[in-house]
């Protein structure tokens, strides 16, 4: 029998700062079209997990490939242009430009249809950027200036600067962190269409967003799973109940 196709395959990934095992052992795998997302307590190792995929931090061992590329071994900036983009825990915007030209300039360079004819990138882009603003919910904010969005609305944007590079794997650290029980109801609706054609790592603690978004749930407990299935399957793990959700 074939090994199944994964998208990204994480295995025997360990990262030790002065000898403590932030990330230890840890196998995951994520199919195309699949949102996966990662719980576990605060200091379980979910953004370091994030950080080394992103080649923020150097494993110590292991490997993740994606899509058949070998990123342990791959720059930040290459691994980037291998297709993964990630969202931090506190939006990263420019607060004095518009909605606009936050979307516009995080447009990928050099990737225009149309070659070298300006006039036709710049149509190209102007379309992109419209697209994006109606898909995060911020169609009718272009012209506002960033400072001025509500903090949901500066998370949506940050995820429309990543969307509108297209990435074929979206991580986003606590994305709902912040957020109105109405804007986490549209970020869960958000996340199921993007993840459409892609593959996506989510980080949350609000357990009734993850039930709503969630194909599959790993949960993390000092460096390691402690669990790991369905929404179902992982909410009546004894164990996790104890260490994480009996909180
Ligand atoms: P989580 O996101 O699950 O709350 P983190 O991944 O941020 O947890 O952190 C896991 C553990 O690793 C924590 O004990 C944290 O202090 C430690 N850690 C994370 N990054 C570093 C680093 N660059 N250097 C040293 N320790 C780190
Ligand atoms: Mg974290």
């Amino acid at each position: 029998m074939s090994k199944k196709e994964f998208a990204l395959y994480i295995e025997d990934l360990t990262v030790s700062f002065d000898g403590f095992k932030a990330v230890d052992n840890l196998n995951l795998y994520i199919d195309k079209d699949e949102l996966h997302v990662v719980i576990g307590p605060n200091g379980a190792g979910k953004t370091t997990v994030l950080d080394l995929i992103c080649g923020k931090t150097k494993s110590t061992a292991g490997s993740i490939k994606f899509q058949d590329t070998e990123l342990t071994e791959l720059s930040e900036h290459e691994i980037v242009h291998a297709g993964v983009g990630r969202k931090f825990q506190t939006p990263s915007i420019y607060e004095n430009l518009s909605v606009y030209d936050n979307l516009e300039v995080s447009y990928p360079k050099g990737r225009s249809v149309f070659g070298s004819l300006t006039f036709k990138r710049t149509e190209e882009v102007d379309a992109r950027v419209r697209e994006v603003a109606n898909e995060i919910f911020l169609g009718d904010f272009l012209e506002m200036e960033a400072a001025l969005l509500s903090h949901g609305q500066k998370q949506w944007l940050e995820i429309g600067m990543l969307l509108i590079q297209d990435p074929q794997l979206l991580m986003l650290d606590e994305p709902v962190a912040g957020m109105s029980v109405k804007e986490r109801e549209q970020t869960a609706e958000l996340l199921k269409r993007i993840c459409k054609g892609r593959s996506m790592l989510v980080i949350e603690h609000d357990m009734d967003f993850v039930a709503k978004i969630a194909h599959k749930v790993t949960v993390l407990h000092q460096g390691k799973i402690l669990a790991a299935g369905d929404m179902q399957a992982v909410q009546n793990n004894p164990k996790v109940i104890e260490v994480y959700l009996g909180h």
